[in-house]
């Protein structure tokens, strides 16, 4: 395999992709305390407008304050297409230490041109901080923050791993009071997509962080009519190794989820084989993008998959929902369509007749905001449900 961690250091500075998630490569010195990099394209590009993520470390080794400018240089000039009318600097810096961002960059100071784009950065005596262009949490720590919510409520939550990757990361389930579960709830499932750098994951936790803070009298209601799991890391090693659309086998793990006939990538079969034991009636899926306008939409999936009336007008009452909340903005994914035929959702609506939806939250977005409107999506499938079942 490709080797890209790569290093640069100086007697001032220290710059790194020798991180978990680091891609960049090609460091360079200029006049001027600039150093410049080359975002890796992402191997799934044939797939995705999201060619170009980057993630990499600046370290300051001595103990006076430096002022460096860090730029990204690409190889060609639609690089940033998409992106410059969206980029927020509050996701252009973040700590890897536990989500916290340690300042906030006013505006002015992100430039960007065709070819490149640039942040100054103030670094404190021996500060080390990880830019990107996207928000995206170490694997990591993510895991650490399931096994901390695992620990927090014994009972009520159940994780547990449910496969491993071709690195041998670890892919979980959480279930919502284990105990409680029968065949006669309707079952949710809630999983971040498997495009790595898209925030799924942690929008995922999110909802179920925001579940928990709802408290008893809400878990009690919801618990009479529902059952809830959450699926977590559907490519964990794309998140270790700063890809997007890939896994470590460079297989397009989001447009994979072939006929059961076919041969699957090991991430998708296990995600598989885990959710057909007990399919869900309702699969909400997270994702995030650097589409138009900041806006935020949800992806729905053919009517036509579902075999019955009644089914179809549930579908359409959700959807309804998530599009007005949406501002009106959605995505319709046809009967048969290229790459989208083999995504989870559409396979789950085919063969399970679950309620499928992808929400699209924007890369751009604060990080408050994202949480906000994740828990929101989730919250107003849970109230329209709350009316029909
Ligand atoms: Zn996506």
């Amino acid at each position: 395999m490709e080797k890209f961690n790569q290093e640069f250091r100086d007697r001032q500075i220290a710059i790194t992709s020798d991180i978990e998630g680091g891609n960049a490569y090609d460091f360079k010195k200029y006049p001027g305390n600039i150093y410049s990099f080359t975002p890796r394209r992402d191997p799934g590009e044939n797939y995705s407008g999201q060619v170009y993520y980057f993630k990499l470390q600046v370290e300051n080794l001595q103990k006076d304050i430096a002022n460096v400018t860090i730029t990204a240089i690409a190889d060609y000039d639609e690089i940033w297409k998409g992106w410059q009318p969206s980029l927020n600097p509050k996701i252009w810096i973040f700590s890897p230490n536990r989500l916290k961002i340690p300042e906030i960059l006013t505006q002015d100071r992100v430039k960007s041109t065709p070819r490149s784009m640039s942040i100054n950065l103030t670094l404190q005596p021996f500060e080390k901080i990880i830019i990107s262009n996207m928000f995206t949490p170490p694997y990591s720590e993510l895991v650490q923050e399931l096994h901390d919510l695992a620990e927090t409520y014994p009972t009520f939550l159940k994780l547990n791993e449910i496969g491993q990757s071709p690195l041998g990361n670890k892919m979980y389930s959480i279930r919502v009071n284990p105990q409680g579960e029968s065949d006669n709830l309707f079952k949710i499932l809630v999983g971040g997509t498997s495009q790595a750098n898209e925030f799924g994951d942690y929008a995922a936790i999110v909802i179920l962080q925001g579940f928990l803070d709802m408290g008893a009298v809400f878990w009690d209601n919801f618990t009479t009519k529902f059952s809830l799991e959450f699926i977590f890391f559907q490519n964990p090693d794309g998140m270790v190794q700063g890809m997007n659309m890939v896994n470590a086998n460079r297989e397009n793990l989001f447009f994979s989820h072939f006929h059961e006939n076919q041969s699957m990538p090991l991430e998708n079969e296990i995600i598989w084989n885990h959710i057909k034991a007990n399919p869900p009636e309702l699969y909400l899926e997270m994702h995030s993008f650097f589409q138009d306008h900041k806006t935020i939409r949800p992806y729905l999936y053919p009517l036509e998959l579902l075999s019955e009336k009644k089914n179809r007008k549930f579908y359409l009452k959700i959807a309804k929902a998530l599009v007005k909340y949406s501002n009106g903005m959605k995505e319709e994914i046809h009967l048969n369509q290229k790459y989208f035929q083999d995504t989870l959702c559409y396979r789950l609506m085919e063969k399970f007749q679950t309620y499928s939806f992808q929400y699209k939250l924007h890369s751009g977005m604060s990080i408050n905001q994202k949480k906000l409107i994740a828990w929101d999506v989730f919250y107003l499938c849970i109230k329209n449900l709350k009316k029909m079942v």
